[in-house]
């Protein structure tokens, strides 16, 4: 009987299920809803049904499942599989979302932060196809990361390695959600390019700038808009100084960069090439690829089942 793994991205608005064989090919696939604001106890029962559906799905083809691998948004304790904290999900404190899946589906289950299982989707099937060490750094509404190393996540002593969104560049910069002030995420996000442009306006158009959104600054840009073409050089910028710190510490064979601000690459990456060459060392800065993700948003699914496949096969 041939093995096949389920991989699910759990995310604020959808929730991703996907059965794929060792090889990564995707065989099915699912998605709906997460509602999350339904609270912990009937988003867990969602996930455990789509994936009980999904297993059917393999079972009928006479396939047998070893493993469910799952990418959460969060803090995430990958050591023992709680999330920690979610900004999407508010009542998950401390959540043992691996005790809770195993105790309902009897499959071994790994949980990994979102933006790490992206990363490993990314080096498996992605962008990063046959490269050992690259990095990934998923620009949206927020800057996640995930380290691959030697084809493996770097997941450091706790499993929270890779939160390369909260790199301080700027001492006593914007305030960041998570206590620090100057994180890379206050300005390569797109809520960061969206306060970039607004402060560049000043005060007087407040009013008419408060629903701005970033895809109408990119347009703004390309349209020649003098501010807007600032803002998105200026991002790209502080983009290019986080990655050329990356660059420096890690040596990697490539940055892969994903996520919605992604659609705007024409408009920042010359200046983040420009600032990676002027800071980091020369060799490995010439070295390093930077290109953008290729899986979209089966990315964190794919990733997730690698993470669950890499585990069991390691133990
Ligand atoms: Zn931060």
């Amino acid at each position: 009987m041939s093995s096949v793994v389920i991989g699910v991205d759990l995310g604020g608005t959808n929730l991703r299920t996907a059965l794929l064989s060792v090889e990564g090919d995707i065989l099915d696939r699912r998605k709906e809803a997460t509602n999350a604001s339904d609270g912990w106890k009937k988003v867990v029962a969602r996930l455990v049904d789509n994936i009980k559906q999904q297993r059917e799905i393999a079972v009928q083809r006479g396939l047998h499942v070893t493993a469910v691998g799952v990418g959460a948004p969060g803090v995430i304790r990958m050591d023992k599989g709680v999330v920690v904290k979610s900004p999407n999900f508010p009542d998950w404190n401390n959540l043992p979302l691996k005790d809770e899946l195993e105790k309902a589906l009897h499959i071994p289950v790994v949980i990994e932060n979102d933006a790490n299982a992206a990363a490993l989707g990314e080096q498996w099937r992605g962008a990063g196809r046959g490269i050992n060490s690259m990095i990934l750094l998923t620009l949206g509404t927020g800057v996640g990361g995930g380290i691959v190393l030697d084809n493996k996540i770097w997941q450091g002593a706790d499993g929270m390695a890779g939160e390369i969104g909260h790199m301080t560049l700027i001492p006593d910069g914007r305030q960041c959600g998570c206590g620090n002030s100057g994180c890379l995420e206050m300005y390569a996000s797109a809520r960061g390019i969206v306060q970039s442009y607004r402060e560049a306006r000043g005060m007087l158009e407040v009013n008419q700038l408060s629903d701005v959104t970033s895809a109408q600054i990119y347009q703004a840009a390309r349209n020649g808009e003098p501010i807007a073409r600032q803002v998105m050089k200026d991002m790209g910028s502080m983009l290019g100084i986080g990655i050329a710190n990356l660059i420096n510490i890690f040596n990697p064979n490539m940055i892969v960069i994903g996520g919605g601000v992604k659609d705007a690459w024409d408009l920042f990456i010359g200046s983040t090439h420009e600032e990676i060459m002027k800071r980091a060392f020369q060799v490995p800065a010439e070295r390093t690829e930077i290109v953008p993700s290729l899986l979209g948003d089966d990315a964190g699914m794919i990733g997730a089942a690698a993470g669950a496949l890499h585990k069991i096969q390691s133990t």
